[in-house]
């Protein structure tokens, strides 16, 4: 797709050495409303993340332009559907080291690739008596699908647990690795607590041990540099919309010869090589898990999204987050009656904290009114919660586009809830 000139002028601008946060800020036109009459301050990232213009422009210009279905057309906007969609594919092969663009399938997002995971690897692989190993720190759609398969299957869910400030208890994942775990199932990043697991040791372990190991990187893959080949893991996923891309588009990377072995998931357009009311044989990797018409549009925006954050460098946004991270931690502790959830040494964009004696849902809504954008309730990681004995949290989460202002206006907003509930 060619670069249009707003594309071109961010590459331009793109700085080589200081951080040049206006100039982020100006590239998400969202960021520029007021809300309640207050600068909005947009701290819910770890929920979904702003959008660039460049991705507005991807998905503009593939529905004023080339807008068609792929893979089987011959006419031109066929074509140019088909090349901008597996362009996207390439484009996330890249974002992830992958080996091969074979070893990409795009899904709705995380949730769905751990499900396809769960009902074709899972299925074929976990029987009566077996174990899927995960942590204590799971969200939701790392714990259910694995859950739903476990009872369709005899067989046993088995959680590491963490430690007080959050961080995984290696001694006690050592311990559950027996003979009986047939997948290893972990967050790169917890999003409730913003603990950065050591996925390199899990994998080498798991592998010493013939584990194979998913890797959920919902929170990693906005956050830092991902490479699958390095990590070693053997299906790793993420979704678009955290990642400054559309929502309902995501990807799972799988190694090639575990994608090869595995059935498909859903049946339907696509995934087929050919069909008799006899007999169907499935279509090569990567459309043998692609049934049905895509989320063309998403996926091409996806690969904007990679485009724009690749343009400014995951390392340099790692370092920005975690300046961001360390400043907003300071700003917060010095609010009497916090108490941070989730102190782990190493932790990505994640501030969670609760307030002596007031419920984070007032925390949220007072916040609101200053135009702060927070989540509060349990993360869809309810283990997480009940595992530091409280409802829920009030959590900031960052992004590329925060600036440590945000993070002031954040600890005045907090200063403020405390003087109202006193
Ligand atoms: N895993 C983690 C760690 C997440 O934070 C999330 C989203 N909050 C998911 C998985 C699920 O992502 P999605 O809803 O985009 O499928």
């Amino acid at each position: 797709m060619a670069v249009n000139s707003h594309q071109a002028a961010v590459a331009e601008r793109t700085p080589v050495t200081a951080w040049d946060a206006q100039g982020v800020r100006r590239d998400f036109p969202i960021l520029a409303q007021r809300v309640h009459g207050k600068p909005l301050v947009y701290l819910d990232n770890a929920a979904t993340s702003q959008k660039p213009r460049a991705v507005l422009d991807a998905l503009l210009d593939f529905y004023t332009r080339d807008c068609s279905n792929i893979h089987r057309g011959v006419h031109e906007l066929s074509e140019r559907a088909t090349a901008g969609y597996e362009e996207a594919r390439e484009k996330v092969r890249t974002f992830l080291g992958a080996r091969e663009a074979r070893e990409i399938i795009f899904v709705r997002g995380a949730t769905e690739a751990i499900n396809l995971v769960a009902w074709t690897f899972g299925r074929e692989r976990i029987g009566v008596d077996d174990e899927v190993l995960i942590t204590a720190m799971e969200h939701h759609s790392n714990i259910v699908p694995w859950q739903i398969l476990c009872e369709a299957k005899g067989a046993k869910l088995c959680v590491t647990p963490i430690s007080d400030s959050g961080e995984l208890r290696m001694d006690e994942f050592e311990k559950r690795l027996n003979p009986r775990v047939k997948l290893v199932a972990v967050a790169h990043v917890s999003n409730a607590l913003g603990t950065v697991n050591p996925v390199e040791e899990i994998v080498r372990m798991s592998h010493a041990r013939g584990i194979p190991v998913l890797v959920d990187g919902a929170q990693a893959a906005p956050h830092m540099k991902v490479d699958v080949q390095e990590l070693d893991c053997d299906f790793y996923t993420f979704s678009g919309h955290k990642v400054y891309g559309p929502t309902g588009i995501g990807a799972l990377y799988g190694k090639a010869a575990l994608l090869d072995e595995m059935p498909p998931f859903h049946g339907g357009g696509d995934m087929i090589s050919s069909v008799t009311f006899e007999k169907t044989t499935y279509n090569v990797l990567p459309y043998k898990f692609e049934a049905g018409t895509p989320n063309i549009a998403g996926a091409i925006g996806l690969g904007a999204a990679i485009d724009y954050v690749g343009r400014i460098g995951m390392e340099r946004i790692a370092a920005h987050e975690h300046a961001l991270l360390e400043y907003g931690t300071r700003a917060l502790a010095r609010v009497p009656g916090l108490r941070m959830v989730g102190t782990a040494r190493k932790k990505a964009g994640v501030l969670s904290f609760v307030l002596e004696g007031i419920h984070p849902h007032d925390v949220g809504t007072v916040l609101d009114r200053e135009g702060i954008a927070v989540r509060t309730g349990h993360h869809c990681a309810q283990p997480v919660m009940d595992r530091f004995r409280i409802p829920a949290t009030t959590r900031a989460s960052l992004a590329l586009y925060n600036t440590r202002e945000e993070l002031d206006a954040l600890a005045a907003g907090v200063w403020k809830v405390k003087e109202m509930f006193a």
